[in-house]
């Protein structure tokens, strides 16, 4: 067990920080979305996170495996989109893994990779979709891969989620070279190839927060 924990102000400050993130960057993720997709990924988790935001000092009060279950479901019931589905469930999820009840506790690093298992887990159960179908997995399932095996080779929480990060965005790179075998971008076939995906962008975006907070 180590000894590098992770606080509640922490994951507070990283759903905080995410609502930041989409409104400087929907523009982006949008106009990713308006060459393969129907231009709305920025529009949706601008929604979502509008909701959250709206939310967020009444959820700030409850532990982290009930705020981040509310953020989850704020998602998924606010956001029409595929995205606010997978994202919902994967917050969702995310805070299962927690053990610790209190409303001020936070999480063990071991628990943390846990936490991105299961969120990771739960898009590809709900997407039935995997790594090299040009999607947000193409980010979050290298991203999840390097995280575990880094901690585990010793490399300490903070570096492994660095180098997490850093998979992440080789990952969503690597979308602009493959067609799309789920998701809208599938109807374009080859024409899909030169593009980056939207949801592995955003997703890069995000992890780079969950890395950026940390301590
Ligand atoms: P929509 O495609 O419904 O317009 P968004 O534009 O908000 O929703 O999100 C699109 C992103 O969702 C894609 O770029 C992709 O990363 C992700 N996505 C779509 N379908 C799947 C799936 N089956 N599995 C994983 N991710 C998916
Ligand atoms: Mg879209």
């Amino acid at each position: 067990m180590s000894d590098y924990i992770l606080s509640k102000d922490y994951f507070v400050k990283v759903i905080e920080d995410l609502i930041t993130l989409v409104d400087q960057r929907k523009e982006y993720y949008t106009e990713l979305d308006s060459q393969i997709g129907d231009g709305d990924h920025g529009i949706n988790l601008e929604i979502g996170f509008r909701e959250v935001n709206k939310n967020l000092d009444e959820w700030k009060k409850l532990n982290v495996r009930d705020f981040y279950n509310n953020v989850g479901k704020a998602l998924l019931d606010k956001v029409g989109g595929s995205s606010g589905p997978l994202y919902g469930s994967f917050f969702m999820k995310f805070g299962l893994p927690i053990k610790s009840k209190g409303p001020d506790e936070g999480a063990t690093f071991e628990e943390f990779i846990e936490m991105m298992d299961k969120g990771v887990a739960i898009i590809q159960k709900r997407g039935k979709s995997t790594k090299g179908e040009k999607t947000m997995l193409d980010t979050f399932i290298p991203a999840l891969e390097t995280l575990r095996s880094e901690y585990e080779a010793g490399t300490p929480g903070k570096e492994a989620m660095e180098k997490a990060v850093e998979a992440g965005k080789e990952g969503l790179e690597f979308t602009r070279n493959i067609v799309a075998t789920k998701g809208r971008a599938m109807r374009l076939g080859e024409r899909a190839i030169g593009h980056l995906d939207p949801g592995a962008a955003s997703a890069a975006e995000f992890l780079e927060v969950f890395y950026k907070d940390m301590p």
